[in-house]
């Protein structure tokens, strides 16, 4: 069974058809990566998945059920935004117990993944700290803290990485790698622009363009087999 399945997905935004019949098949625990030029969708598909946005037209499945009308927090999804969407006035440790408060998880089984999850990303110094006197690459793990300790099925990432400086691209990137193996099981969508992390984290690439699917494949096969001149120039395979 697929952990998501997209049919003939829609989404129009007053007469504006932005998302035009995505049809896609996700398997459990894969790492797919979203790519596609600016304003092609990207970030309107995921929230779609998460139940951030309403459907327009087709179905989504999550686990074999129809998820269209279910809330976004019974969806077992956690994601992860390029502006962190922290709350400044709680502190880090806070920010982590906020959601699972809310899902009225027992205070002493939250105290132990906020802390398991604060040791996995190196942030149990930071814990009583307000976001504001965090570094960007900090509040960020904070943000990944965060949605680990909701033990989704799903978890998606829009752009993580595009508010951080060059150097901790890479190591967030690894990070993120590292706990996609930690997390066995776990889906993740990954949203980017960027070539390079797209080729290195995807088990598989789903190209996007003007809210179509251009071709979906692995780093390797649209490296190789790009689909149309789009793929090839967006991949930069040699030609
Ligand atoms: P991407 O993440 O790939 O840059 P988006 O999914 O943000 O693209 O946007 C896709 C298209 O939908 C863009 O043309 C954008 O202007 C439009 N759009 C996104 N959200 C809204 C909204 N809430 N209302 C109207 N148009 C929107
Ligand atoms: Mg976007």
């Amino acid at each position: 069974m697929a952990s998501i399945e997209l049919n003939k997905i829609c989404k129009s935004f007053g007469h504006v058809e932005v998302l035009k019949d995505i049809d896609l098949s996700l398997e459990k625990g894969e790492f797919i990566v979203f790519v596609g030029p600016s304003g092609c969708g990207k970030s309107t598909l995921l929230r779609l998945i998460a139940g951030l946005e309403d459907i327009s037209g087709g179905d989504l499945m999550i686990d074999g059920e129809r998820v269209n009308n279910v809330l976004p927090a019974k969806r077992g999804i956690s994601m992860v935004f390029q502006s962190y969407a922290l709350y400044p006035h709680m502190t880090v440790y806070e920010n982590m117990a906020f959601g699972l408060e809310q899902a009225k998880l027992d205070k002493s089984e939250a105290d132990k993944r906020i802390r398991e999850a604060a040791e996995m990303l190196q942030i149990t110094p930071y814990l009583e700290r307000k976001p504001r006197q965090l570094s960007g690459g900090q509040r960020q793990r904070v943000a990944i803290g965060r949605a680990i300790t909701r033990q989704p099925r799903i978890f998606l990432f829009d752009e993580p990485l595009s508010n951080l400086d060059a150097a901790l691209r890479v190591d967030t990137r690894i990070e993120i790698a590292a706990l996609h193996k930690r997390m066995a099981g776990v889906t993740m969508i990954y949203v980017t622009h960027d070539q390079v992390e797209a080729m290195t984290l995807a088990d598989r690439i789903v190209v996007l363009n003007a809210g179509r699917v251009e071709q979906v494949g692995t780093p390797m096969e649209l490296y190789m087999k790009p689909a149309s001149r789009f793929v090839a120039e967006f991949i930069g395979s040699p030609r």
